[in-house]
């Protein structure tokens, strides 16, 4: 095909991952991203396949050790803190922060415009037109979708394609290593580390600083802790922040009710093993992002592609949901390549990407419901490896 002019709504991970290789494709892209301000305060962990690397190591030529921390092992701990399995496994873990920092540096700043949320958009056989709350408008051969979890194109083209709450939420935080007893690094440094208890579990491991530095010493120690929560009043007064205002999705670092805070660090101290409740102790703002999945049945919608978690969202247990929306963009821009037209590029993209977005669903939902309602996860097992495709792929 031709190139051809594409807007690109929501400038994440996903969105700025798509940008740049239809970009080196010879397409006129640009991207559209709500937030005014760069998106900077994210500096969350995330377990860094290899589908989210690509861009950054097949393209801009950087090493995956200098953007993410590598750890060896899996392993498991009993609660007064022996270790109950250790298995030599590879895993690399980056941030959010790092991986965005990277992106934007190999994209056109003047095509990256900030304080455009998408409020309206309409199409024709011809082009497809997008409507901003700041008034302006935008014109392109294609618009492609990644507006995340709370897409109002979704919302709009699927409007069937609901989230449903899983049951938990993800309590979180980063501690720098600095901040830590040189033992509880040394233990947790080299690792992914697990504790599985009753209808929970967490999970600790190493990433970039907010910087981007992965020397030890300067990294951050981060987990992700899935805690059971009732739909309605149990949750709705979880999401209430500090100033009494419900959040929709998940609660900042520094907002989190003080109650909830509280009630937090005491469980940690009291069911966690001491080494893994001391990174939650240091912590010094937790904060939480409740856990849903959404299923569309469709990706293309005439000139509208919805991709990422604009698309599925899927549960966190395969550390893959970067790794898809990456993996979208690479097979949209391979599609634009082959296909002698967009409507039959969308077609051959919209089949291979819902059959990955329904197995990843499905793998995380079963992985999840392991750990959370039947407490039937059992370390070691093969199934919970990280993988985009399958476990370790
Ligand atoms: C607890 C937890 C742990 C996770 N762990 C991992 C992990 O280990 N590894 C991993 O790969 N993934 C992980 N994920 C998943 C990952 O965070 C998401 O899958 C990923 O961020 C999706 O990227 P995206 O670009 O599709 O959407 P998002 O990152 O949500 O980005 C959407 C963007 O669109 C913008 N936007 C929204 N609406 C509009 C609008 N109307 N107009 C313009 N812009 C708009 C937003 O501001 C935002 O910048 C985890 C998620 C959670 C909740």
């Amino acid at each position: 095909m031709q190139p051809i002019s594409i807007q690109v709504v929501g400038g994440s991970l996903g969105g700025l991952t798509a940008a740049c290789l239809l970009r080196d494709d010879g397409h006129d892209v640009t991207v559209y991203e709500r937030s005014s301000r760069e998106l900077e305060e994210r500096g969350a962990g995330i377990g860094f396949l290899s589908a989210t690397a690509k861009y950054l190591v097949d393209r801009a030529g950087l090493d995956v050790g200098e953007i993410s921390v590598a750890t060896d092992h899996i392993r498991y701990l009993h609660r007064d803190g022996s270790v109950a399995h250790d298995q030599a496994h590879r895993y690399y873990f980056s941030s959010w922060n790092t991986v965005y920092r990277r992106l934007l540096n190999c994209f056109d700043v003047d095509r990256y415009r900030l304080g455009h949320e998408l409020v309206d958009f309409s199409q024709t056989e011809a082009s497809v037109t997008s409507t901003f709350a700041n008034g302006e408008h935008a014109t392109s051969d294609l618009l492609v979708a990644a507006d995340g979890i709370g897409s109002m194109t979704r919302a709009r083209l699927q409007p069937e394609a609901q989230r449903s709450f899983a049951g938990y939420v993800a309590w979180r935080g980063m501690v720098p290593e600095s901040e830590l007893p040189r033992e509880i690094v040394e233990q947790l440094g080299d690792a992914i580390t697990y504790f599985v208890y009753a209808n929970s579990h967490i999970l600790v491991y190493p990433i970039p600083n907010i910087a981007g530095s992965v020397d030890p010493g300067d990294r951050l120690i981060n987990f992700v802790w899935y805690r059971n929560y009732l739909d309605g009043g149990d949750l709705d007064d979880l999401l209430t922040d500090r100033d009494g205002v419900r959040r929709d999705l998940s609660v900042p670092p520094g907002a989190m009710s003080r109650r909830h805070e509280a009630e937090a660090r005491a469980t940690a101290n009291a069911r966690l093993p001491t080494v893994i409740a001391a990174v939650v102790e240091a912590t010094e703002d937790l904060f939480i992002q409740s856990i849903h999945d959404i299923e569309v049945n469709a990706m293309a919608f005439g000139r509208i592609a919805l991709l990422g978690d604009a698309a599925f969202s899927v549960r966190p247990h395969a550390a893959a949901g970067t790794a898809k929306a990456a993996d979208d963009g690479w097979a949209l821009a391979a599609a634009l390549r082959r296909e002698p037209s967009l409507e039959a590029a969308l077609a051959t993209w919209e089949t291979s990407q819902l059959a990955l977005g329904q197995s990843l669903l499905a793998r995380t939902r079963d992985v999840g419901g392991r750990s959370q309602v039947t407490s039937t996860w059992v370390p070691g097992d093969p199934d919970l490896i990280f993988g985009l495709h399958r476990p370790g792929d």
